[in-house]
């Protein structure tokens, strides 16, 4: 997907995102008060952060994703990667999430599950493992890798795209995005994610 975080040239070169809902549209399973904090706050700081980091430098007039792929990797520019990608991660999340979403998807993306997972239900219990495994902060996704999808996890700041494959939808793990309601419940917290709020049509409109 393409996210639209370039602001006006005259200001800072990225701006927070809006969230695509109202902040108490996730509610009950994501609280407006941890939206508040989780968009408002952490989202905010990363944006606020790679700004600062990236001033008077050539990465002020790059994209986001050419931005992350230059320092992916690079022990002198681990700051700016870590606050490009997570701008990037938080944009992508918002949009991996809706009101009224969740339980199986259709379609194009349902038959792929099917072959790559060999159904809905093994592909359920996957997602939920790589969401619960992830040691520490991090991501789980459903990525496509050639004609086949796959379930990867990523630690802290990482994205699966540095790595070739195409992102299709993503769950935050880190433990601000749950713990204000599900506190160290994150089971419940990716079991909510995945039967009531996953974005399958966003998830499809990222397959090539
Ligand atoms: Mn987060």
């Amino acid at each position: 997907m393409s996210i639209s975080t370039k602001a006006d040239q005259t200001k800072a070169p990225f701006s927070l995102p809006q969230l695509p809902y109202a902040k108490d549209a996730l509610q009950p399973v994501i609280t407006a008060n941890t939206l508040e904090f989780h968009h408002g706050k952490h989202h905010n700081s990363y944006v606020v952060n790679l700004n600062k980091l990236v001033e008077n430098t050539d990465f002020a007039h790059q994209s986001l994703e050419a931005i992350i792929r230059a320092t992916h990797g690079k022990t002198d520019k681990v700051g700016i990667f870590n606050n490009a990608a997570q701008v990037w991660n938080h944009s992508f999340y918002w949009h991996s999430m809706k009101p009224g979403g969740g339980g199986k998807p259709s379609g194009t993306l349902a038959q792929k599950i099917d072959a790559a997972f060999g159904s809905y239900e093994k592909f359920r219990e996957a997602f939920v493992t790589a969401a619960t495994s992830q040691f520490g902060s991090g991501w789980a996704w459903l990525v496509q890798d050639g004609a086949t999808l796959k379930i990867v996890k990523t630690g802290n700041a990482e994205v699966p795209f540095t790595a070739g494959v195409t992102p299709l939808l993503t769950i935050d793990v880190w433990e601000h995005a749950y713990y204000l309601d599900f506190q160290n419940r994150r089971p419940d917290y990716v079991n909510a994610y995945l039967d009531k709020l996953a974005n399958w049509d966003f998830a499809a409109s990222n397959l090539h």
